[in-house]
């Protein structure tokens, strides 16, 4: 590799998909800023344009393509610029992004992100494209972290990479097996992150419920992890996501007893409440398990948030099955749910063992939009019986909808809006509950 040439310039990152990617965004960014490049907020003023894909909808792979489209014409007016296209897509779609859109320079999987700044100076100096996708020269990603920036909340990334097939998914093709960070690294990170200012942390993994079970020699387990975590002197918030129910262990909810900067939110994806789909998306687990799991996690912490993620219209789906569904929405009772539709994916275990994606796609409408008004009804219930509480709220800045309220997370993860003539980005501060929407809190600064 030519290290001769430089790496100067300007960059900026269009992030789609999880806070997984949301993080290797700034890690790419932090790469590229050792370089000397650094990030502007808009595509025209940069010299190099990357953007950082997911696979797990179509919808976002088309949304990656139609992202660079646009970009085509930026490129047009200024050949020197660099288009890279990191991530999920990339490590899936591989040369075939260079088919699709000639233009792109640089084409980069989930294990090489942090190299990009390597790549762009490979471009510049021998105007070669980059494709880097082999899982053989796979990077230790958080090493680099020098040059990130320490904002008022951070991610952790704890392990990458995925040990269940669950049948819908191309994340263990997309990120592979799971890896683990070693703990004593991530406390080190966590205690670099607070110095420097941060004072929540959300630590991050495909299946953080399995973190620590292929460490050697000696086996670590999340509660374990979120004990050191919890301890780091001046962390105020710690989160973690995301959870898989048949790795929910219930030591966990110890841990959210006893640590008082645990905060009370699980996000736990039920993905269907039959227990036939259940099987043929493999997951693992049963209802009848998965309500024990939220009675548990209630009992343990009454104010506890639930966050799900539902697939509609999984192959063979019977209206019988989706009753299921419904019933395991409303008894749950989700804070906040994802609900997405089915549609088959490349790469999948239900492709490759040709499940059918045989929901129509109208019965699949009708089933998404009962589920979402109902769920819409139910999180608007639960938030009103919210109203006349005090919540510690930590702040984020003024509401982009309406500049005159300032919006900030309460401990259950909710939004939580209230009016203020200042600025509260970053601070703390109490809220109480005048009003609710099915997606948000509102009330007056106490
Ligand atoms: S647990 Fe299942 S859905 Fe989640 S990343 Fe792993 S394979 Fe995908």
């Amino acid at each position: 590799m030519d290290r001769t040439a430089t790496a100067t310039g300007t960059a900026f990152v269009y992030t789609i998909g999880c806070q997984m990617n949301e993080l290797d965004s700034e890690l790419a960014l932090g790469a590229l800023s050792d370089s000397g490049i650094t990030a502007v907020s808009r595509p025209a003023d940069a010299d190099v344009l990357l953007v950082n894909t997911c696979s797990v909808r179509e919808k976002a792979e088309e949304k990656a393509y139609s992202w660079l489209g646009r970009m085509k014409a930026l490129k047009r007016s200024n050949p020197d610029l660099i288009i890279g296209v990191l991530g999920c897509m990339a490590q899936k779609e591989g040369k075939l992004i260079f088919r699709r859109a000639p233009y792109v320079d640089i084409v980069a999987g989930t294990a090489h992100f942090t190299r990009i700044d390597d790549y762009v100076r490979q471009v510049r100096a021998t105007g070669k494209r980059v494709l880097a996708i082999g899982r053989d020269e796979e990077v230790q990603t958080e090493k680099r972290l020098k040059a990130r920036e320490t904002p008022q909340s951070s991610y952790v990334a704890v392990m990458r990479g995925c040990d269940h097939h669950c049948t819908y998914c191309v994340v263990p093709n997309t990120r592979g097996a799971e890896q683990s960070r070693e703990l004593e690294e991530i406390v080190e990170e966590c205690r670099i992150l607070v110095g420097e200012g941060t004072q929540e942390i959300t630590l991050l993994g495909q299946n953080i419920d399995s973190y620590g079970k292929r460490l050697r020699p000696r086996r670590r387990t999340l509660a374990e992890l979120l004990y050191a975590v919890a301890d780091v002197p001046g962390l105020k918030r710690l989160r973690f996501v995301t959870s898989h129910p048949s790795d929910l262990k219930p030591e966990l909810f110890q841990a959210f007893r006893d640590l008082p900067n645990l905060m009370p939110y699980l996000h736990f994806p039920a993905q269907s409440g039959s227990d036939e789909v259940l099987k043929r998306m493999r997951r693992g687990y049963t209802h009848a398990r998965y309500m024990e799991l939220v009675a548990a996690a209630r009992e343990a912490v009454p104010e506890i948030g639930l966050a799900g993620d539902t697939i509609v219209g999984f192959c063979g789906e019977t209206e019988e099955d989706f009753e299921r569904t419904l019933e395991l929405h409303e008894k749950t009772r989700y804070q906040a749910s994802y609900i997405f539709m089915y549609s088959e994916r490349d790469y999948t275990p239900a492709k490759d063992q040709g499940l059918k994606d045989d929901v129509p796609l109208e019965v699949k409408k009708r089933r998404i939009n009962k589920l979402m008004q109902l769920q819409r009804e139910w999180s608007l219930a639960e938030n009103q019986r919210k109203i006349g509480k005090v919540y510690e709220v930590f702040g984020e800045g003024p509401s982009r909808k309406d500049s005159r309220k300032q919006e900030g997370r309460n401990p259950q993860h909710q939004v939580v809006l209230a009016e203020s003539g200042r600025d509260l980005s970053g601070q703390f501060y109490k809220v109480e509950i005048t009003s609710a929407t099915d997606a948000a809190l509102y009330g007056k600064l106490v």
